[in-house]
């Protein structure tokens, strides 16, 4: 999976959930796993941490 910044290569864990965060290594932009139906490879959205309670 790339990154939508920087197009580089982000890790995501071969158990990775829906919501789970993943962070760039290159720009250390977050972005959010979002799995837009059942079944379906994850995409990547960035992450809005501001002022954020993920309730964690
Ligand atoms: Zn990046």
């Amino acid at each position: 999976m790339n990154c939508l910044e920087c197009d580089a290569q982000v890790p995501v864990p071969s158990d990775a959930i829906q919501g789970e965060i993943v962070t760039c290594k290159d720009c250390g932009t977050s972005f959010e796993l979002v799995r837009e139906q059942a079944g379906s490879l994850f995409t990547l959205r960035q992450a809005e941490l501001e002022g954020e309670d993920w309730g964690e």
